[in-house]
């Protein structure tokens, strides 16, 4: 016992003046708040202040160092949602030597990632802000293993969906609030600050409309590893699943209904000729959820959060996404970018309710629901009235709550054919054969033989080899793309080829210099790089 306590005191003095001496050293990546991750030893945050403080000593470092301008407006965002002035990260500094008038600090010995949640108790966000960034921030980062602690410092409670943060780590994640029973003042040995926005697709309107993000980074591939890691920590077993195809309708139970769901289920199973399922977020754990959508062919579903979930389901599946009255699924596509994420490989369909008759609205509930009660007259009258809620910005806009809060009776004719368009016959896993997408390397030894007939005609004969990755792949398609530019002009003629030499004769003039461009293409749009440019002289 008192050897233990021993060496806890010696591991704490040796903190202690590790703290005292080095102060807090600091080094980040990233060029922008916006895309920044810090590394930290001997970050420390006052509970009491609820302030992170940086120690400067003689040897402590802060990269990068910029002055007043880490308040313009953060030094970075500590949730993944881009530059939300609620989730910024700071810290306040300190001599050293303040210690001594401090409180004892306690130290906090797992190597630590501290972040925000953005909205613990809706699973899109819990997915898309959360879940699949703080995995990809701790693949990122060796020494956040699954010994490391997560710390939530957005200030909320557990959240609804607290078991899947869990899944991340060995150690229970620590929220802001238990900070202050640890201690008045915690030092992190060693921590990292942000999440990694590499992983998300979507923008949820808060400068401009909802949609994809402008330039997404991720693809299927990754998506799947991340299902993956949570389908085994999960401990979802496929022992026992049906072998027959089978579809799903995700039902919500609280509001946004289906209400003639019986009768879809059954429209569903007559017309594909397949077992047609319910699951709720209500009546299921996440572990059935997760290892019924793993194999289902169909995932059939209102907007909303819940239809996240169909990152769990095989490549070829189809995803059916019902949207109420009024309502444009073109202006609300995070579960379509989702689905149609390259390498992705699901199927995506939207319905839309366009009859007024089968919609049901709730004008009297509270806004936050939809309600419209609290609003003029006039206004009412105009929503009442509209056919389509307007873009909007997120996320109090009352014609879009109003509208998305609709219980709807599905058209089941509608739905089908709308269905059928693009599922023509047995919707499903085994249907489709998966492309391969590996893009073509650079042409080689590319040369040029340039000969002149008379003052105003010459040839160009062009020839290469071919990517050298190519001998190793099966692809279904091979063609070249060659360019033709006349040096000092900035037009060129494009060829596309099917042979690795060609010569060239249209347009090609007499003691001329050409600059030859040639990349390779497979199966029509897989695009490879240019070889260095060929200069031609005839
Ligand atoms: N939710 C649910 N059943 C319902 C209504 C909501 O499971 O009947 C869940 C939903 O999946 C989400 C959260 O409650 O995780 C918040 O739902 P909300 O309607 O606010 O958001 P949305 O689903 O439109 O993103």
């Amino acid at each position: 016992q008192s050897q233990e306590l021993s060496q806890v005191r010696i591991d704490y003095h040796a903190a202690l003046q590790a703290l005292v001496e080095d102060g807090t050293r600091m080094v980040c990546t990233g060029r922008m708040h916006t895309d920044r991750i810090c590394r930290f030893e001997s970050l420390c945050y006052s509970t009491e202040a609820e302030e992170f403080v940086f120690f400067h000593s003689n040897y402590s470092v802060m990269l990068p160092n910029l002055g007043s301008r880490r308040f313009q407006p953060a030094l970075l965002d500590l949730s993944s949602v881009e530059d939300h002035n609620t989730q910024y990260f700071n810290f306040v500094e300190l001599p050293a030597a303040a210690l001594k008038f401090m409180p004892k600090p306690v130290f906090v010995p797992d190597v630590a990632l501290i972040v925000n949640r953005f909205n613990p108790d809706n699973l899109m966000h819990v997915f898309h802000d959360d879940l699949l960034p703080i995995f990809y921030t701790m693949q990122q980062f060796p020494d956040l293993d699954l010994e490391s602690r997560l710390f939530f410092m957005e200030g909320w409670g557990e959240g609804l969906h607290f078991e899947l943060y869990k899944l991340l780590s060995n150690k229970q994640p620590l929220l802001r609030e238990q900070l202050k029973t640890l201690g008045r003042l915690l030092c992190f040995t060693k921590s990292y600050v942000g999440l990694s926005k590499i992983t998300t697709w979507y923008q949820y309107g808060f400068v401009q409309p909802q949609g994809p993000k402008a330039n997404i980074l991720v693809s299927g591939n990754e998506i799947r590893q991340f299902a993956k890691f949570m389908t085994a920590k999960l401990n979802v077993s496929l022992e026992g699943m049906p072998h027959e195809e089978y579809i799903i309708v995700f039902s919500r139970t609280i509001n946004r209904l289906i209400l003639n769901e019986a009768e879809l289920i059954l429209a569903l199973a007559q017309e594909f000729q397949m077992k047609t399922i319910t699951v709720s977020i209500e009546d299921h754990t996440f572990s059935d959820i997760v290892r019924l959508i793993s194999n289902a062919s169909m995932l059939v579903s209102m907007h909303g959060a819940q239809l996240v979930m169909s990152l769990f389901l095989p490549r070829g599946a189809t995803v059916v996404e019902l949207f109420p009255y009024a309502i444009n699924p073109e202006h609300y596509t995070p579960y379509k970018t989702l689905a149609t994420l390259p390498g992705m490989d699901l199927q995506y369909i939207s319905w839309q309710n366009s009859e007024k008759q089968n919609t049901v609205t709730y004008p009297d509930r509270p806004w936050d629901q939809g309600g419209i009660a609290h609003l003029d007259k006039i206004e009412q009258d105009r929503i009442i009235k509209s056919t389509e809620v307007p873009r909007h910005l997120c996320c109090r806009n009352p014609e879009w709550l109003f509208r998305i809060y609709q219980d709807t009776k599905i058209n089941i004719a509608s739905l089908i054919q709308v269905i059928r368009q693009t599922v023509k016959s047995k919707p499903g896993p085994k249907r489709q054969k998966w492309a391969s997408s590996l893009y073509p390397g650079k042409v080689r030894d590319a040369k040029c033989q340039a000969s002149v007939q008379g003052t105003t005609e010459a040839k160009l004969s062009v020839s290469w080899q071919i990517p050298w990755n190519l001998k190793y792949l099966k692809v279904r398609e091979v063609k070249y793309e060659v360019w033709i530019q006349e040096q000092g002009e900035n037009t060129y003629m494009p060829y596309i080829l099917s042979h690795q030499n060609h010569t060239f004769s249209d347009n090609i003039k007499p003691f001329t210099n050409y600059l030859v461009w040639i990349r390779c293409i497979f199966n029509k749009n897989l695009l490879g790089p240019f070889a260095d440019v060929l200069l031609c002289s005839t």
